[in-house]
């Protein structure tokens, strides 16, 4: 496995790749690497010749008052990571690298998709996201990108991302990753106390219920929803939204139809430490 901190240094890689008639998987990453990120490497592999991991943290999708400076980097032990799941090139550039220091005139907008779930409660977050996507996807040019349905509302976007802009990879998402008790794996579960990880898990279960009685034929289940926010609150958590979303357009949705798709998600605070989670709904 090689290491690329440039973009010139993966360009001639990555050239190198396509002269030899290879085909390309690429696999986008904060870094501080889990089983979940890993399963994502190792679908890459099935699916292309090559596999490349980026391992950037993007100030750009990070507000304000979240936790860029705090979030878990651990470089060294990600490329040994990245290595024993079969990545063959890890890109690792540095802010200087992505973004230099020249004023910026211009800017990406998401629309709509970003109204709600992750989008509605962190301004500019998608946007940071598109940004960073669309620069990865130019400077590595893969024929696949794997993305973790953790974080659908980003699937999502990026899917649409390559609609409007005409990036030629196809997009993969890869399931959910989850602790044996159900907890989602996560790179911010490492800011979870003892007590918080326990309680952790009821996040999971709280859509797992939602998700049985919609499985039983309840097509209206806000108050289901709502029982379930109430649980959460007197577990400990702050809850952010728990609903259910159209999956196309990520907009909430009170009365279920047969034959549809939703997005049964669920944000909530334990402590400092945002849990995100979801069920896809395929009634
Ligand atoms: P991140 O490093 O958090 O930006 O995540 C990088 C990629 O890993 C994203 O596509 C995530 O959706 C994915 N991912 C994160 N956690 C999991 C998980 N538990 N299972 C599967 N994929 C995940």
């Amino acid at each position: 496995m090689k290491q690329c901190k440039t973009i010139e240094e993966i360009r001639k890689e990555v050239s190198q790749f396509k002269r030899e008639g290879k085909t390309i998987a690429f696999v986008p990453t904060m870094g501080a690497l889990h089983e979940g990120h890993l399963s994502l490497i190792k679908l890459a592999g099935s699916k292309a010749d090559e596999v490349v991991v980026s391992i950037y943290v993007n100030p750009e999708q990070f507000g304000p008052n979240e936790d860029f400076e705090d979030y878990p980097r651990q470089l060294e032990d990600d490329i040994q990571a990245c290595k024993d799941a079969g990545c063959t090139i890890v890109f690792t550039p540095d802010d200087e690298i992505m973004y230099g220091s020249g004023k910026k005139y211009l800017s990406v907008q998401v629309k709509e998709l970003n109204t709600h779930m992750d989008g509605g409660s962190r301004p500019g977050f998608f946007e940071g996201i598109v940004l960073v996507v669309n620069k990865l996807f130019n400077i590595v040019e893969p024929d696949f990108a794997v993305f973790g349905q953790k974080d659908i509302q980003q699937v999502q976007i990026i899917r649409q991302m390559v609609k409007e802009f005409n990036h030629n990879v196809e997009i993969v998402m890869a399931p959910i990753k989850r602790a044996e008790d159900g907890l989602a794996l996560s790179s911010r579960n490492a800011y979870l106390s003892q007590e918080e990880r326990r309680v952790a898990p009821y996040l999971y279960s709280a859509l797992k219920r939602v998700e049985e009685k919609v499985n039983q034929g309840l097509m209206e289940p806000e108050d289901m929803l709502e029982l379930q926010r109430e649980e959460l609150k007197a577990k400990g958590f702050k809850n952010d939204y728990l609903s259910v979303f159209s999956f196309d357009t990520m907009s909430p949705v009170n009365k279920l139809e047969k034959g549809e798709r939703y997005i049964l998600a669920g944000a909530a605070y334990l402590g400092k430490t945002r849990l995100i989670d979801n069920l896809i709904l395929d009634l």
